[in-house]
């Protein structure tokens, strides 16, 4: 393979790091989680090139890398879904590890809040080919709220308002049916109490929007501080956050990506941030960025990624 069919598979692989001398990366190919790695045979003597693209198997990179390579959270394969008969997702494969944060960014109309939707249960949206599964549990097999005790998380572009429902009550009741979706006691009043005060505080949410309608009445700024305590406080595995970041000012901006980095940045938890600006990603480092666009992932790359297409549009990137 010459340097030119190198760097043309490389568009289509994630970067997973380099190994302890420097030299050589190793890849992963998010259609198939097939492993990969640039190697410089000559070595450092000669000074580097040519390079080599070349398979590698998992125990390989974790002896040579010392990374754990096996996908053990989110697996989407090979993806169809059809909304009223129209098909939407075309074929989407994409892999998340615990500990790891991703971005899909796209055009408008790509199918971004589809895979959200379809990944969560929302009815309406038919998957005809392909899975999805969760610590290897078949999500698509389970019913939303099944899917929530699963672990699962979804933000919403626009957050419900709920009239005559305490944020409170919505909040310890969405906790608890997920507690005994999942066998354990659930909390009581005061525990619960307890621990929403405290996410509040950690988020910036003042404490009277705890007893109010939930979103009634709020800003665009508190509605999205609103979802990052219930976010905290339900203490998802994986959170898919679509758009979460529109319409923010600066200060909730700031708001949402400390919400992100405080609760969801473990090596137990993932992320997948759905959004259509860079701006988001100055506050959330992801460690992957994807584009989605006519239903599938066209191209994966690390943070710079994101750079490059607030710089040249997706026209470039998605064609
Ligand atoms: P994105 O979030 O990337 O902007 P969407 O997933 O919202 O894209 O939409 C993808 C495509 O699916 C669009 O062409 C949109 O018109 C279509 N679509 C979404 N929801 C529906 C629906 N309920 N009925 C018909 N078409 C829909
Ligand atoms: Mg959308």
């Amino acid at each position: 393979m010459n340097e030119a069919d190198i760097q043309e598979a490389l568009k289509k692989l994630i970067n997973l790091g380099h190994d302890p001398s420097g030299w050589n990366t190793l890849y992963r190919d998010p259609s198939d989680n097939s492993l990969w790695e640039v190697t410089y045979p000559h070595g450092e003597m000669h000074g580097g090139g040519p390079r080599e693209l070349k398979s590698i198997t998992p125990d390989q990179a974790l002896l040579v890398y010392g990374l754990r390579t096996e996908i053990d959270m989110l697996n989407i394969t090979n993806l169809h879904a059809e909304v009223d008969s129209k098909p939407i997702l075309k074929g989407l494969t994409l892999a998340i590890n615990a500990g790891e944060i991703h971005a899909i960014m796209g055009p408008n109309g790509a199918g971004k809040s589809t895979l959200s939707y379809v990944v969560s249960g929302r009815p309406g949206y038919e998957v005809t080919e392909g899975s999805v599964t969760l610590d290897g549990q078949d999500l698509l097999a389970l019913a939303p709220h099944e899917r929530a005790a699963a672990g699962l998380f979804l933000g919403f572009q626009y957050p419900v308002e709920i009239p005559g429902v305490s944020n409170v009550q919505f909040l310890r009741e969405a906790l608890n049916s997920q507690r005994r979706a999942r066998g354990e006691d659930p909390l009581s009043g005061a525990d619960f109490l307890k621990l929403a005060r405290a996410q509040a505080q950690a988020l910036g949410l003042d404490l009277d929007m705890l007893k109010r309608p939930v979103n009634v009445g709020f800003s665009g700024g508190e509605k999205k501080r609103n979802e990052m305590v219930q976010m905290g406080i339900i203490a998802p595995k994986l959170a898919i956050l679509d758009e979460t970041d529109s319409g923010l000012d600066i200060d909730a901006l700031k708001a949402v990506g400390h919400g992100i980095n405080t609760i969801m940045r473990a090596p137990d938890k993932a992320v997948l941030l759905i959004t259509h600006y860079q701006r988001l990603l100055d506050y959330v480092q992801p460690d992957f960025v994807h584009v989605l666009a006519g239903g599938r992932i066209v191209r994966s790359g690390g943070p710079e990624l994101a750079h490059e297409l607030e710089r040249e549009g997706y026209v470039g990137v998605a064609a």
